[in-house]
């Protein structure tokens, strides 16, 4: 049940700005109205609340259409010094009560959120204190004993408590990576290493995800400095033997705030002398400065701050008046709800262990994701070819792709491989997906084989859709004796899965495939049993987010009606993601299907938007979304009877869905997913009954399911799992997307 206590919200961006700002107020500033709230905009922030007059205006519905491709913040963002004392929030205090505010969304970094729980408790205070000084009355004073105040973590640095990822921060590693393989290949060409110095004072986030992401060969961060005193020598030495075994840049990503074990800053530029007096290197520095906070944010900054955003509206309009101040944040694609007193001390508790040098603590208050993602990074850097062991018996483990391409396949073949070499194990790719398998394509894959591939797209192995039938599991069966495979790794979509549980089930008739057989997902469909995100899924979408907007773009000045039709088969995921991030007006998905009667009301909605003035329209479709009602009917359809009012254009997008650099999450993922299963393969590989399983990822919580389990995840005819987590967000896509309610228009 909804209580609403509070009538009038407040919504104001304060600190740095980061992109996904604006995905925020519009979500909030929309949520509110369809409830029935109001919205105040406060302008340049705790700035804005202080001086308050013209700084405080009321939004409208349309004030926040077509923003959420925008960088920054629309409402302005500030440092304000007044904001500190006890004076300038009393006259903060006064502004809102004039407005009659009594619930503050508060999108920053862990100041703003400070400045903001301090407030909230003072609130009762200065409330009394204004209605003793007159300046306001006592009725007034009376009617608003409380403010609520909810906070949304916004910082690129991604270094809020409370929240796995803040607003921002996936943009911001977005700009690292495109500026890091810019680097890489202009480094390449010359033989030379870049030192690229990164944001981050307290946190080596960015630093070691675009680490992970760009294949870089050292990273510097100020949880972990470098332990040992000698440690220009250590670097020194990883650096030589990766030029040695073939390598030909290096670059080595520090955060702006590294420091060595006793606490002193270590800055890009000794790192370029140590590198070139004592190796020789040429040696470049490139500070990539606030070109990280820019641009226009990524398809998941949109949509994480769409939620959080509708998630504070539910939070202030739903919570008893008095409710403690909480933070509104994401762990594991789901909304959390945090004291924000609390989120604030355990964000600096990190920079406080950091300044007393107990790093231990500062990495585990970071959190399991982070430890595991810096042990991949460091097992990666400073791996390199080995001989077979002699404890262990090396094994022979072949990799594949299968299904249709996805970008950062090639990533997870790269890492598999290197790291595979590393433990003195010999690695097998197989080309061509099953296709290739049948026919035998398998050949040894070396250290310098996967030179490049972190970062490329589409797939450097080759990939099919084949699905073994009868005589070709004959073939398999052979293939794997003859080539001594002692385990089987397929990173592939639906067809990859299918193939691998046939080869499940034929245990018994081929006892070839009794080894370790592991599915990892990778598909932009995102169509797969176990797993929120499969590999690939990511950069599709911002393929999608990034056409979208050029198309939308095209038609400003024409009242055009766009119907872009987008893949995922029979899965929803793109083309509901995609619409949520570029403000669709409608998206039809094959599970909830389209019926004629909502074609009609989305075109009467349409019809009368653009008689009030819109100049374009968005309507997502998903390939499969109905067999009749597909994209040319709805085209045709609103072609003809919305003829007099906007014109109608398809857009099928195709395969630039599929291809393209993966985005630095694609990356991170499947470097994360490779290291995973290896592991996993080598000690099955010691098991008389190994697994055949499926790996799958919930939230952050890397998880594997026996084969066994596939059927009843699964509805087989739609090639989809039975549950789909971002179902639960289509409610969200519709009402932020639908025509503004009658009482909020602007005519
Ligand atoms: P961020 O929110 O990005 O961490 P800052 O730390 O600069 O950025 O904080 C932004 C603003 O929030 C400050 O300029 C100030 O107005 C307000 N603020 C920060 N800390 C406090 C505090 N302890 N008390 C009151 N206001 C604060």
């Amino acid at each position: 049940m909804t209580t609403t206590y509070t009538k009038r919200i407040g919504i104001l961006t304060s600190g740095g700005d980061s992109p996904g700002m604006n995905a925020a107020i519009r979500a909030s500033v929309r949520a509110a109205l369809e409830k029935g709230a109001e919205v105040c905009a406060i302008y340049e922030g705790y700035q804005g609340m202080v001086e308050g007059g013209s700084r405080i205006r009321f939004l409208n519905w349309d004030s926040v259409g077509g923003i959420l491709h925008r960088g920054g913040t629309i409402i302005g963002t500030a440092r304000c010094k007044e904001f500190y004392t006890r004076a300038g929030r009393l006259k903060a205090a006064r502004n809102l009560l004039e407005l009659e505010i009594d619930g503050l969304i508060v999108i920053g970094g862990d100041g703003s959120l400070a400045g903001a729980d301090i407030f909230s408790r003072e609130w009762p205070e200065l409330v009394t204190e204004l209605a003793q000084q007159g300046e306001i009355s006592k009725e007034l004073a009376e009617s608003h004993p409380h403010l609520k105040i909810v906070g949304l973590p916004a910082s690129i640095d991604n270094d809020m408590y409370g929240s796995s990822m803040t607003i921002g921060t996936d943009t911001a590693l977005h700009r690292i990576t495109e500026a890091v393989d810019a680097i890489s290949s202009t480094a390449a060409s010359h033989q030379r290493t870049f030192v690229v110095e990164v944001m981050g004072r307290n946190c080596g986030y960015l630093a070691l995800m675009a680490a992970l992401a760009t294949g870089a060969d050292w990273v510097i961060i100020p949880e972990r400095p470098p332990e040992m005193d000698n440690w220009q020598d250590h670097m020194c030495a990883i650096l030589k033997a990766g030029r040695e075994s073939g390598r030909r840049d290096s670059i080595i990503i520090v955060a702006e705030g590294a420091r060595d074990a006793n606490g002193n800053p270590i800055r890009s530029d000794d790192i370029r002398k140590i590198l070139e007096e004592r190796l020789g290197e040429d040696t470049r520095v490139t500070i990539l400065g606030h070109v990280q906070r820019g641009g226009s944010p990524s398809a998941f900054d949109r949509n994480l701050s769409t939620i959080l955003g509708y998630a504070a509206v539910e939070e202030i309009l739903t919570s008893p008046p008095n409710a403690e101040p909480v933070l509104i944040g994401i762990r594991r694609n789901r909304v959390t709800k945090t004291s924000l007193r609390y989120c604030v001390e355990q964000t600096r508790a990190v920079a406080s262990a950091i300044s007393a040098g107990d790093y231990d603590k500062a990495m585990s208050l970071r959190g399991s994701s982070f430890k595991e993602a810096y042990h991949t990074l460091f097992t990666l850097m400073q791996a390199k070819p080995q001989p077979p062991s002699s404890n262990n018996k090396p094994l022979r483990l072949a990799v594949m792709n299968a299904g249709a391409a996805a970008a950062g396949m090639n990533t997870a073949v790269r890492a598999f491989t290197r790291l595979g070499i590393d433990k003195g194990h010999c690695i097998l790719g197989i080309e061509h997906g099953f296709r290739g398998f049948i026919e035998g394509k398998i050949k040894e894959l070396n250290w310098l084989t996967v030179r490049g591939w972190a970062t490329t797209g589409g797939s450097e192995l080759g990939t099919s859709r084949k699905i073994p039938k009868t005589k070709d599991f004959y073939a398999l069966a052979r293939h794997i004796e003859s080539h001594d495979i002692h385990a089987l790794l397929i990173l592939g979509g639906w067809a990859g899965y299918e193939a691998a549980y046939q080869m499940y089930c034929q245990r018994d008739t081929f006892p070839a495939f009794n080894i370790p057989i592991l599915c990892v997902p990778a598909s932009i469909d995102n169509n797969l049993p176990g797993a929120e995100l499969s590999i690939g899924a990511d950069t599709a979408l911002n393929n999608i987010v990034q056409a979208v907007d050029k198309i939308k773009q095209s038609a400003v000045a024409s009242s055009r009606c766009f119907i872009v039709k987008v893949m995922g088969h029979y899965c929803g995921y793109l083309a509901l993601m995609s619409g949520l991030a570029t403000g669709a007006e409608q998206v039809y998905t094959h599970e909830q299907g389209i019926t004629l009667a909502n074609l009609q009301r989305d075109l009467s909605h349409l019809i009368a938007g653009f008689k009030r003035g819109k100049r374009v329209g968005l309507i997502i479709c998903n390939e499969n979304a109905n067999p009749v009602y597909d994209s040319n009917f709805i085209c045709s359809l609103f072609e003809e009877e919305g003829r007099h009012v906007f014109q109608v254009r398809q857009a099928i997008l195709g395969h630039l869905q599929q291809g393209g650099d993966p985005s630095p999450f694609d990356r991170i993922q499947a470097t994360r997913f490779a290291a995973r299963a290896l592991d996993f393969l080598i000690e099955e590989a010691q098991k008389a009954s190994p697994a055949g399983a499926f790996m799958g990822i919930q939230g952050s919580q890397v998880q594997f399911f026996d084969f066994s389990d596939l059927p009843r995840m699964v509805d087989k005819n739609y090639q989809r799992p039975k549950q789909q987590w971002w179902m639960d967000l289509l409610p969200i896509a519709t009402i932020l997307s639908q025509p503004a309610p009658r009482a909020y228009q602007n005519d």
